[in-house]
Formats: structure tokens, sequence, C-alpha cells
């Protein structure tokens, strides 16, 4: 038999066993949007013969334009992962191939390069993600209200009688990532009314980032069924903390296993390795132009910065700095052996985001960099006259500034690779450019509140 035949074999007997009806060829555009064809068990040689076809142009930012020929997603079978909420159906993650080249705008690629780059220096990249999200409805005038109604108290977190009302939600979640395999281990009511979060074990940067896009997928298609949506946008309501994506990295040797971020003798006391010092200052040295892929909308900014919603806390960092078990920094070490990123939210593209982030870590360990003592401060009450004293650098303060940073990044520049139209960061910039221009065409009420009568 031909590797395809073999290939074909394989995942036939597998959905066979599984009750398998139908995949989902599934990957994600630019914003991290999942597009889906849906293919029946009979149609299964579509999959492993070649790949579903797409109109790229139709799908999200791709790279495309409407004269432009099918994109093929060639599913990565090891990504097979059955729906839990839908006996029949199984989703397959795919890579987006053009005219049987691999297609370099495709996230899950670009992620896929810097992981291979790693592993060419014999290293492993290991990410944990905790994906933040709000449960809500839509209300008659077209705005959004927390789906709980007595969900209102003034501080919420871990509120024992929240998580009851949403018993139902959240426990089919839970048992939906252990039957997959996750091994939730938390699930929690966060600090905004309506807001929730779910963990599940980290894994490799590919699986985590699979597992993301899956976990999102899902937590919508559950909301939806039981009459709420689910938001991970960095934040829906003004006043209130918004969503992050958190990610906890770490680098592991490829051969031996060794965990190379861990060191019970680091003299800082932070339980690091100088490997995981330098990565930490790479983070902390692109910290603006990785924004631009963390943080990526025109909502992110609203999530930064050091005023309070009504908890007290908006729990999100202002600065690129890093301290030990510190949640007023960008970055947190909330044990040795890894690194948390909190500037990273809901919005993010979970390939390009690892791929920025690992860039950005790789860069700091080949130039030995040193990211000094760790802070120990609140960030969110230090002064600004001693923020500018010890040179702490802001986060950019809207999605312009961290696109203009990111064109302006030669690792990232070079990390994120080349496309048929120049280099992916050039075409990345100019897609979130338009959409800041897009916003900032808006004449918003506060605009008309404030101005229409003040002159
Ligand atoms: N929701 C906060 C954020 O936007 C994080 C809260 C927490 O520490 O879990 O990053
Ligand atoms: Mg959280």
């Amino acid at each position: 038999m031909t590797g395809i035949e073999t290939a074909e074999a394989d995942l036939r007997a597998r959905a066979e066993s599984d009750g398998v009806e139908f995949f989902f060829a599934m990957f994600v555009d630019l914003h991290g949007k999942p597009c889906a064809k849906m293919i029946p068990v009979q149609a299964l040689s579509v999959l492993t013969g070649g790949g579903a076809g797409f109109a790229g142009f139709a799908a999200g930012p791709m790279g495309q334009t409407p004269a432009d020929p099918d994109m093929i997603a060639v599913p990565d079978l090891d990504s097979y992962t059955l729906a839990p909420w839908q006996p029949g159906l199984a989703v397959v993650q795919c890579d987006i191939h053009v005219e049987g080249e691999p297609w370099p705008y495709t996230p899950r690629l670009i992620l896929k390069g810097v992981l291979e780059r790693a592993r060419a220096r014999g290293l492993v990249y290991n990410v944990g993600c905790e994906a933040e999200y709000f449960l809500v409805r839509r209300t008659d005038d077209g705005g959004i209200t927390v789906a709980d109604p007595l969900d209102r108290s003034g501080a919420p977190c871990y509120d024992a009688k929240g998580l009851t009302r949403m018993y139902e939600h959240l426990t089919t979640v839970s048992k939906y990532m252990n039957q997959l395999g996750w091994s939730n281990y938390a699930n929690d009511h966060e600090d905004a009314n309506g807001q929730f979060e779910q963990n599940f074990a980290y894994s490799d940067a590919l699986t985590s980032a699979d597992r993301l896009i899956f976990y999102r997928y899902m937590v919508h298609t559950l909301a939806h069924q039981a009459g709420m949506a689910a938001t991970f946008m960095p934040k829906p309501f003004a006043d209130l903390t918004g969503n992050g994506l958190h990610m906890h990295s770490s680098l592991w040797d490829a051969q031996t296993g060794a965990e190379l971020f861990a060191d019970p003798a680091d003299p800082r006391g932070l339980g690091l390795s100088p490997m995981a010092y330098s990565y930490a200052a790479g983070l902390i040295d692109h910290a603006q132009a990785l924004a631009a892929i963390t943080c990526p909308t025109v909502n992110s900014y609203k999530r930064f910065g050091v005023g309070a919603p009504n908890s007290g806390a908006t729990w999100a960092p202002a600065y690129a700095t890093y301290g030990g078990n510190n949640r007023t920094q960008m970055l947190r070490i909330p044990e040795g052996g890894r690194i948390e990123n909190r500037g990273c939210d809901g919005s993010a593209n979970p390939y390009l985001a690892m791929a920025a982030q690992l860039a950005a870590g790789l860069d700091g360990i080949d130039r030995e960099l040193d990211p000094g003592e760790p802070n120990r401060d609140n960030l969110h009450v230090l002064p600004a006259g001693e923020v500018a004293k010890r040179g702490i650098k802001s986060l950019p303060p809207t999605l312009l500034h961290a696109a203009d940073a990111l064109v302006a990044d030669e690792v990232l520049r070079e990390a994120l690779g080349k496309t048929p139209g120049g280099d992916y960061v050039d075409y990345y910039a100019k897609v979130k450019r338009e959409e800041f221009q897009a916003w900032h065409s808006v004449v918003s009420d506060w605009e008309t509140s404030r101005y229409l009568t003040l002159f």
C-alpha cells in the first residue's frame, strides 16, 4: 500500500470504531477564526487523498484574492478529535496548501516552522493556556448582558454560588475535556461578573494551540446550545476585568527530556535557570511588537493599563516587566520551571502567539539577555515617576502602536516568515491597521456626549 492508502485505511478503521459519520476539516485564518468543511465518512478519501478545497479570500485574511486557486486543507491526523457533544463528529486540524505547496499565510504552518527551528537546536517548546471567557446573553437593544441575572456581586471572583448557578455548563465542559484526555484540573468563577476559567494540562505547543482552537469552539457551541453566548473578547464590559489568555511557557531538552527552565539553586529564588531568565528578557525586549500578535484587536488595549474596574484590579499588565508570583507583572513566575505571559488575551491566535513568543524568547537566549532583578511592586499603583526612573517600558496603548512596533521588529519579521507578497509581518500589520482604521472611523456615543455642545 502507498502512504496515502495506509493513512486512509488507518483513518477509516479509527472512524469505524469511533462511529464517526462526519469530519470537520478545520483551519484558522489570521484572526484565529475556525473555518471548516464537513466531509461525510463516505468521502474520506477527499481528506486523505489531497484535502478539502476552500476559496481562501472568503475564509478571512489568508493572503488570497478572489482570483487565486483553491486553498487545500490537508489534515494533520494527529489532531483527530471526537466532538464530545455530537456523536458521529470528528474534527481534524489542517495545514493549508496551494498548488501543492505549503501556504505560508497559514498560522498553523508558521508555528510549525518556528517549532522545527527550535527542535533543530534540540529544544521542545511546551505551553499551557488559561482561556478566560464570559457567558452572556444578547439584549433586545443589540447589547450584551451577563447570562446569569443573579451574578451582580461587586467581588464575584471564586464565588461558590456563581459557580453553582452555572454548574450544568461548567461541569459539561469539564467532563468533555477529560473525555478528550486533556486533564481538566480547575474551574473557577473569575474576577468579573459572568466570567469563568476552565484549565487543561499543558502540552507541546502545537497540541496546545490545536486544543485551544477546539476548546473555544466547544465552549461557544455548548453556550449556544444552552441559550447563551460565550465570549473570549478581551474586554466585553468597560467596567469589568477582561479576558486574559495567559500562556505558560517552558523549554525542554528534545533528547533527554530534561526541563531546561528549572533550577532549584536559582540565586534569585524563583527556581529559574539562566536560560529561562534570558527567555523572559527576550519577551520583555520584544514586548511592544509581541503585543501586536498576543493582543491583536482594538479591544485588546482596553484590557491593559492601571485603571481599576469594579472588582478593584484588572489583573492585566500595563508594563513590560517580570516578577515572582505577582499578578501585576507581564511575566509572572508562579513556580520554578515556567514563565507565565499575562500580556496575552482571549482574542489571540494561539498559533501566531506561540510562534512569536518562542522567537522572542529564543532571541533573548541567543543574546544571553538578563532581565535584571525581579520586580516586586504592585505595578498598578507604582507612581509614574518611579516607573520612568526604573526605565520600565509600557505596553502599547493601541493596536496601531503595536502594529508599528511589529513591523520594526527584525526578529519577529524573520520568525513569521516570507510569503509570495512579502514578509508575513507586513501582511499582518496591514490587516491590523485596517482593523484599527475601521474602528477609528466610527463616531462613538462617548464622542457625541463629550463634544456635541462643548465648543
Ligand atoms: N482576567 C485577568 C486578565 O485579563 C486575569 C485574572 C487572573 O489572574 O486570572 O488577564
Ligand atoms: Mg484567570
